[in-house]
């Protein structure tokens, strides 16, 4: 990424479960923290896995991170100087965080998103349809397929559940690629 000099901008990680967006995340804001830039991560609160005040990744890679109810909270706990903000697990974020998000970048903030880009059914995932349209910059990661090991799009859940939100069970879910996904089971 060439950064720009003379704005703020929207980065988006997107891609299924395991595919290591949480990750990519963590490196991105690990290398800021470098630059000795100003750094605030958020998290929404209902994503409880491993620790409430951190991003975990599934290689259990942490930082400390903001668990947040609603974008109205985000404002909130906003910290006025702070130069790039990361929010993990965007996708269980209303509509607000859109609006959130571009705001930040109309003054002057690097922002850097990560989350699922489609649900369990495959359909696309809240509001990050819209992100992805927003946003300069698109990341799209790929987990490897339990089932035959070709590269993984989806996050297929083991088990029938109408929930779309099912947090903290991780071991429900995996990754699949599309041919794998059809099997249904
Ligand atoms: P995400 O945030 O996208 O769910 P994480 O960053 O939390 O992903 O975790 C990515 C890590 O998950 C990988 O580096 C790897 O260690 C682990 N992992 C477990 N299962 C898989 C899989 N099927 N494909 C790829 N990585 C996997
Ligand atoms: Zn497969």
């Amino acid at each position: 990424i060439i950064q720009p000099r003379n704005a703020g901008w929207i980065e988006v990680i997107c891609g299924p479960m395991f595919s290591g967006k949480t990750e990519e995340l963590i490196r991105r804001m690990k290398r800021s923290q470098f630059a000795r830039q100003s750094l605030q991560i958020f998290k929404p609160q209902i994503d409880d896995r491993y620790a409430t005040d951190a991003i975990v990744s599934h290689s259990m890679q942490q930082l400390p991170s903001f668990p947040v109810a609603s974008v109205a909270q985000m404002r909130d706990e906003l910290d006025p100087y702070v130069e790039v903000i990361g929010i993990d697990e965007v996708q269980f974020f209303d509509e607000d965080v859109i609006e959130f998000c571009n705001e930040m970048a109309d003054m002057q903030r690097r922002v850097v998103v990560a989350g699922l880009d489609q649900d369990y059914l495959g359909n696309p995932f809240g509001p990050i349809p819209r992100l992805l349209a927003v946003a300069e910059y698109v990341t799209k990661l790929h987990a490897i397929c339990v089932k035959c090991g070709d590269p993984a799009h989806r996050s297929f859940r083991l088990e029938g559940d109408p929930q779309q939100v099912l947090v903290g069970s991780d071991e429900r879910y995996e990754a699949r690629c599309r041919s794998c996904f059809a099997l249904g089971f």
